[in-house]
């Protein structure tokens, strides 16, 4: 019987960002590691949430989330991508990460195996095998970062019951397009799979297209639980309201486990993100306008610096191709030496890998002011020139 400190030792014990974070405030180095905005908060939605708490209750809201934010979100989704929802479709959770962990706890059941694409968020793998799950894992293929529908195919076994997406992913900002999204249906309906598909940057597309879901291929609809976050939508990742959305057996499901997870949201915040969910859509291309300024901008300095910038579609980050920028390709030992020697945080992209990582790549977060990226572009520019 393995000792209470045995049954303790759950590596990794804190997250990458939480631990490139402790680093940059204990270095003074400027954070662009963790991935959260410093420019000002929505002004619409503070003063909703300011109103919400003033005069709505403050009590426990029913189980599912309010219903005004459930039909908000599915409007959202009509308006912005097309679907065809109802409140009936959508769960409200804190965060997208209880609606990660309540869908996967709905969904895996012991000795089942589940297929990752690293690089990969860092909850994923742990909640699938708190759920008695096991993983394989396929990967993308720098330096597009594309999802060969043949690998995955080959990742399929007889234990296989689901599969994780992530789409705009995070670290590397790329997207799935609709070939990759048709392939993964076909896959799904002949091996009968589920598919938890994360779609939390879905708002933060930022080379002009709209964002496609993978409840928008037919064949994904009846088998797919969508992931959403306000967190992104309205860059206040301290908020936490999340959403799962997905046919009605699927999402009573996901809300069994939400139940006992969280039961519920704080109401103010849910009040204030459903107001937010009907701004016009000016309204959230102007938000995004100011993303796409800060990552032009930081990307034209660190490319006149001579850094290689990875093409992506959307997220606040940015990746860093290290060999063909003439620095050495160890991720990790690259990310310490910049907190250290130039102060600037960043997130080595072999932190999203649980086997087999590619270690060439740093990610940086471009959601900052200008003044902040300036500087920060200045000092990656001097450490490459002395590296
Ligand atoms: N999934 C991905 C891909 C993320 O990047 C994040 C947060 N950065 C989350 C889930 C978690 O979102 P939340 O903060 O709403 O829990
Ligand atoms: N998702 C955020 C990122 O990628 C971090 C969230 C967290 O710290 N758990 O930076």
């Amino acid at each position: 019987m393995p000792s209470l400190a045995e049954r303790l030792a759950v590596p990794p014990v804190t997250t990458v960002f939480e631990r490139m974070s402790a680093l940059a405030r204990e270095t003074g180095a400027i954070n662009l590691g963790q991935g959260f905005p410093d420019l000002p908060d929505p002004p619409e939605l503070i003063a909703a949430a300011q109103r919400a708490l003033a005069q709505r209750s403050n009590q426990y809201p029913p189980m599912r989330g309010l219903p005004d934010l459930r039909r908000a979100v599915a409007g959202w989704y009509a308006q912005h991508q097309g679907l065809a929802l109802d409140e009936g479709n959508v769960v409200i959770t804190s965060g997208a990460t209880e609606a990660l962990a309540a869908a996967l706890l709905a969904l895996v059941r012991p000795g089942d195996e589940v297929v990752l694409v690293q690089p990969c968020y860092d909850a994923y793998q742990p909640l699938i095998e708190r759920a008695g799950g096991t993983v394989r894992f396929v990967n993308l293929a720098p330096p597009l970062w594309t999802l060969d529908p043949a690998a995955l195919t080959a990742a399929i076994g007889p234990n296989t019951r689901g599969i994780v997406l992530n789409t705009p992913n995070n670290p590397v900002g790329t997207v799935l397009d609709r070939a990759a999204l048709e392939a993964v249906g076909a896959l799904s309906r002949d091996h009968d799979l589920w598919l938890v598909c994360d779609e939390v940057w879905e708002g933060m597309i930022l080379d002009g297209n709209a964002h496609l879901s993978a409840l928008a291929i037919p064949a994904l609809a009846d088998r797919t639980v969508k992931i959403g976050s306000a967190g992104k939508i309205f860059s206040l990742t301290g908020w936490k309201v999340g959403w799962a959305v997905a046919a009605p057996p699927l999402v009573a499901a996901v809300a069994a486990r939400h139940q006992f997870l969280t039961f519920t949201t704080a109401p103010a915040l849910q009040w204030a993100v459903a107001e937010g969910l009907t701004l016009p859509p000016e309204w959230h291309a102007a938000h995004r306008a100011r993303y796409i300024q800060a990552r032009d901008a930081f990307v034209a300095a660190l490319t006149l610096a001579g850094f290689h910038v990875l093409p992506a579609a959307g997220t606040w980050f940015v990746t860093i191709d290290l060999a063909a920028s003439a620095l050495p390709p160890d991720d990790q030992a690259v990310a310490l030496r910049l907190v250290h020697e130039a102060g600037v945080a960043a997130i080595p992209v072999s932190a999203f890998y649980a086997e087999r990582p590619e270690r060439g790549f740093l990610r940086l977060c471009f959601a900052k002011d200008d003044d902040t990226l300036a500087l920060a572009a200045d000092r990656l520019a001097a450490f490459r020139r002395q590296a």
